[in-house]
């Protein structure tokens, strides 16, 4: 089985051809350059570039594959959650090929492409705990099969990756956030400055990021973050974070055992590029018994592999769409989810 896959949802345009042997090709059109001036993603122009450099990249996906679309088995598009525009160009793109070449389509969840990633990988068995980090997501899921997915928790205010951009822009680092706090942090003292861990110690498996955002903000409103202080107030919040995280993780796993006993925790997202948290993830998890996971760094990231990947889970489970597949803007992995603690809730 072997699968085009095409990743819009953001600001990376990607494409990948994908068998169930592995990754053939991986191509990845990063925006980067076009949001920089504005510090974050701008959807008008993020669905502009899509247009503008999908079809070639898909080109070059083949090519670098050495096969044409005579050889496919089937085409996988992410379908949502992301930006509207982007989503609309992906997917058409993916319904138009279908149909000129009579292919399967399948219409990706970007929520279950991370989910499904570490398997591209590694073999690793259902069911497993899943933490999802990323720019606009974090949630713990109980992975039960491929399109079941129980969520345990989820964050009241901002996603971790979020936290990390706007954290960045006040210390006046360049976006995207995440790997500059890190690279910053390497040299700092993460003791330095005493920042809030909202939600440690609350029964559940809920996140919340928004007060150490603005406890950071607070900082540096004081007056008193020189940049000789800029790596030890990244390090003081990537401690932070990583702090949060692990506490959740306790609360989660119990859960997970509850229902199954130990088992293995899988990381994914964008933010589970991050080496540290990775590392605090994984020393908590073997302390309560879980084995750890996580895809390599270039899965971490939004990548067109992930999409083709969760087309060949599906395909091979018959679960294919058809021309009317919509785009979503929003679209939660567990529908059923009980909402999460507080206000803000998110998807
Ligand atoms: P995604 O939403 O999955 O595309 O991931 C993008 C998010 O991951 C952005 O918010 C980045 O700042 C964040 N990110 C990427 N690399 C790192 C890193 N090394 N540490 C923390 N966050 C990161
Ligand atoms: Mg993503």
């Amino acid at each position: 089985m072997i699968l085009l896959g095409i990743e819009t949802s953001c600001d990376e345009t990607a494409a990948a051809i994908v068998s169930e042997h592995g990754i053939q090709s991986n191509l990845v059109h990063s925006q980067l350059e076009e949001h920089r001036p504005f510090g974050g993603v701008v959807p008008e122009i993020a669905a502009r570039s899509h247009i503008e450099y999908l079809d070639s990249l898909i080109k070059r996906a083949l090519n670098e594959a050495e096969l044409n679309f005579s050889n496919l088995d089937g085409i996988a598009a992410t379908a949502g959650p992301g930006l509207i525009g982007g989503l609309i160009v992906g997917l058409t793109m993916a319904k138009s090929i279908a149909l000129v070449h009579d292919l399967p389509l399948i219409a990706v969840n970007h929520l279950e492409a991370h989910a499904l990633t570490p398997r591209i990988t590694s073999q690793i068995d259902f069911p497993y705990l899943l933490l999802l980090i990323s720019g606009g997501h974090c949630q713990f899921l109980i992975v039960d099969g491929v399109g079941h997915y129980r969520r345990l928790g989820t964050t009241i205010d901002d996603a971790p990756g979020e936290a990390f951009d706007k954290v960045a822009r006040m210390v006046g680092l360049d976006y995207p956030g995440g790997p500059a706090i890190e690279r910053a942090a390497s040299q700092g003292r993460a003791n330095r400055y005493a920042l809030p861990r909202p939600l440690q110690g609350r029964a559940g498996c809920d996140f919340s990021f928004s007060g150490l955002k603005t406890a950071v903000s607070r900082i540096i409103a004081k007056g008193k973050v020189l940049e000789k202080d800029v790596p030890d107030l990244c390090a003081s919040f990537q401690e932070a974070v990583a702090d949060i995280l692990t506490d959740r993780l306790r609360h989660a796993a119990q859960a997970f055992v509850e229902a199954y006993g130990k088992g293995v925790l899988v990381v994914a997202g964008g933010v589970a590029a991050n080496g540290i948290l990775r590392e605090r993830l994984k020393a908590t998890a073997n302390e309560i018994g879980f084995s750890f996971a996580a895809p390599p760094l270039s899965l971490c990231t939004d990548n067109a592999a992930m999409v083709a990947w969760a087309g060949i889970e599906r395909l091979r489970l018959n679960m294919v769409d058809d021309l009317t597949a919509a785009p979503r803007a929003r679209w939660p992995l567990d529908p059923n989810a009980a909402p999460a603690i507080g206000a803000g809730v998110k998807a």
